[in-house]
């Protein structure tokens, strides 16, 4: 197909492209720059890290922060996540990509533990290709590296990623427990894996998609999709988190169900360290 073909025309010679006479498409195109972008992106300097807020969703307090991922060519506008991930993840950059994240999110967050800030969770996603390419030691040279400790950090990871071999999946994960992190399962119920997975593997928390936040609780369907996730979270004894919580009336019916931790705008969005450090300090101040 043409795509493939295009790359292979990139990999062959540099600057060579093949012209088709239907013309490139601009998604294509698109595509072509974005891939080019990202592959000087890391020696850039054109990457930083967002946190958000995760919060106990009985008493508000800011439990952990999400890492997120922002990049901003030198050359132009910023590009989402959704955008350059997948590309990132097709053609391998996610690697070195996903290890700069993890080492920038550690480092800071041992930072702001270092200055007292909070005792805080962090947690970073991990892709199928990065979980495939030794993120076991990746990760344990990371911590040794940054000193943050272990039991903090929690890997987020989807479906996709445990539908890989059960063995390799199976010793990844043992691997990651004997250091100490934690496991969460990103954009639950969106895949296609099967529920064995949950006793099979060591997990210790479900992340609710945003697609059946989203609607509560006017959605009735939602509402039991909802119910239902916490209540399999409860009884194999995991921590349940909700995401893209926006609303007052979202977070009441989570905080109803038990659902442990709540994330998204309602309690705060993404923000670049120094923000988030101040929202921080802010919320201390109002504690003391
Ligand atoms: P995710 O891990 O499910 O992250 C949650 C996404 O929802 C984030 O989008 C976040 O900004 C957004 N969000 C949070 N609260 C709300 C809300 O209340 N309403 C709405 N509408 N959205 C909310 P973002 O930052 O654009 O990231 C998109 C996806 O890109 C992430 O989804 C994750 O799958 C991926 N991603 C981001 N950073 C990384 C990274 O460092 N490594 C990898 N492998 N993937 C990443
Ligand atoms: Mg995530
Ligand atoms: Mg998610
Ligand atoms: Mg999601």
């Amino acid at each position: 197909n043409a795509d493939a073909a295009m790359y292979r025309a990139k990999e062959n010679g540099r600057n060579s492209y093949y012209f088709y006479s239907e013309g490139l498409n601009e998604k294509l195109l698109h595509r072509l720059h974005i891939e080019s972008g990202l592959r000087h992106a890391l020696e850039q300097n054109e990457f930083s890290l967002h946190y958000q807020p995760q919060v106990d969703a009985v008493s508000g307090e800011v439990v952990g922060v999400e890492a997120l991922l922002r990049w901003k060519p030198s050359s132009g506008a910023p590009v989402g996540p959704d955008e350059f991930i997948p590309i990132a993840e097709e053609t391998g950059l996610i690697v070195p990509i996903g290890e700069w994240v993890l080492r920038e999110a550690c480092a800071q967050a041992a930072e702001w533990r270092r200055d007292g800030i909070a005792p805080l969770n962090l947690t970073v996603n991990v892709s199928l290709r990065q979980f495939r390419s030794d993120i076991a030691s990746a990760v344990a040279t990371v911590l040794r590296d940054t000193g943050f400790d272990p039991r903090s950090l929690t890997l987020e990871l989807t479906e996709s990623v445990l539908m890989e071999s059960p063995e390799l999946v199976e010793e990844t994960l043992q691997k990651l427990k004997a250091l100490g992190v934690r496991i969460a399962i990103d954009d639950f119920g969106t895949g296609y894996s099967s529920l064995a997975y949950l006793s099979r593997f060591s997990i210790d928390t479900l992340k609710i998609d945003r697609t059946f936040v989203l609607d509560l609780p006017d959605s009735r369907d939602d509402v039991a999709i909802v119910k239902a996730i916490v209540a399999l979270g409860k009884a194999l004894n995991l921590s349940v988190v909700a995401e893209g919580v926006e609303t007052a009336e979202q977070a009441d019916l989570l905080r109803g169900e038990r659902c442990d931790v709540l994330q998204g705008y309602l309690f705060g969005r993404p923000l670049p360290p120094q923000a988030l450090r101040e929202r921080l300090l802010d919320a201390r101040a109002v504690l003391t």
